[in-house]
């Protein structure tokens, strides 16, 4: 770890950015609306709708110890100094520029980051978590405001301007060979079997029902032939859906899914993407991984894996199985029980599909 941040190239690491579409006005007041450094060494945050985050980090030099920011658009009221205990040295709110609001939290000299271990994780569309360290005397609890407050309000407008200035259709997706390619889609589930069922009551038969018919309109659209293993909730075990694929000689197939974490927890979300074998498959499983979270910011990645379920180990052509969010946790499920969502990962799915078959045939 020590010696990759001595590279200059890491002094200045930019651990990660969060895009969305909607930009506030530069004169606007801050996004951030109340921060908690907790005891166990967890930042969370809650900010306006619509808001852009980026984060850094910066190593201890002979003057200052580990340095990690947020900034946050809008602009700070009151620049202020907080001082700190434990391994915090003092957390400053500043306004490094006119419209930005700067968060600094600033490590006392003998504390070391871990900055490449550092991950946002969204808990709902305006709060944010991030373990920063793990306190190793007591630490007590820094914040101002409250984290956790609701705004009635807030919600319903945020909810209807998130990412809605994107056009989620055909034209803007990639173009490949018109009637050159087959593709199965795999609904997960159906019938007696829901797979998954998430807060509200949410099936994980229907989402991924939904979002399969997007993405056969989406990539038809594009002169790619399409087939479902299935239309409608019917009963359909493993080996029909992996005989129809081989027999169809389809050029790939996608599975997709939507998860379940034990004991329904409420603050697991993510989205992963499984290949079974082959350069092929992983290229394939990268790429749909790639869009899908663009489409779902906040939600962490768990990554592109290696995973010996029936539907791809059993097929014959590149195959991947895809899982769109947690219908158990908050952040995924409110999302995917929106059909404005469904329509992005759908979107994204077909982008994912469309750029591998440019790119392999
Ligand atoms: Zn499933």
């Amino acid at each position: 770890m020590s010696r990759f941040l001595n590279n200059k190239l890491f002094r200045y690491l930019f651990v990660f950015i969060f895009f969305n579409f909607t930009t506030l006005p530069a004169k606007s007041s801050s996004s951030l609306a109340a921060w908690t450094l907790k005891t166990n060494g967890n930042l969370e945050l809650r900010t306006k709708s619509n808001t852009n985050l980026k984060a850094y980090f910066q190593k201890a030099n002979k003057m200052y110890g580990d340095r990690f920011w947020i900034d946050f658009r809008g602009e700070l009221k009151n620049p202020r100094t907080i001082k700190g205990n434990g391994s915090i040295k003092e957390i400053r709110l500043g306004k490094p520029k006119i419209g930005t609001t700067r968060l600094v939290i600033e490590f006392k000299k003998e504390t070391y980051l871990q900055p490449l271990r550092l991950r946002m994780i969204g808990l709902d569309e305006n709060r944010w978590r991030i373990k920063l360290f793990n306190p190793k005397k007591s630490f007590k609890k820094i914040g101002e405001g409250s984290v956790e407050k609701k705004i009635g309000n807030v919600k319903s407008t945020q909810n209807s301007s998130y990412m809605k200035k994107r056009v989620y259709d055909s034209l803007q997706l990639p173009s490949v060979k018109r009637n050159k390619f087959l593709v199965v889609i795999d609904p997960g589930h159906g019938g007696p079997d829901p797979g998954a069922i998430g807060i509200g009551g949410v099936r994980e038969t229907d989402v991924v029902l939904e979002v399969s018919k997007i993405v056969e309109k989406l990539l038809s659209e594009k002169g790619v032939k399409v087939r479902l293993t299935r239309k409608n909730e019917v009963d359909l075990d493993l080996p029909p859906r992996v005989s129809f694929a081989n027999r169809f000689g389809a050029d790939i197939f996608v599975s997709i899914h939507a998860n379940a974490s034990r004991g329904k927890r409420r603050d697991i979300n993510g989205l992963e993407t499984f290949y079974y074998r082959g350069w092929r498959g992983r290229l394939l499983a990268k790429g749909i991984q790639k869009q899908i979270l663009r489409v779902s910011p906040g939600s962490p990645d768990r990554g592109v894996k290696q995973g010996r379920y029936f539907v791809i180990k059993n097929t014959r052509m590149p195959a991947v199985l895809v899982e769109i969010g947690f219908l158990t946790g908050r952040l995924d499920a409110r999302r995917l029980e929106k059909t404005s969502h469904r329509k992005r990962i759908a979107y994204a799915i077909a982008k994912g599909i469309l750029e591998y078959l440019s790119k392999v045939g």
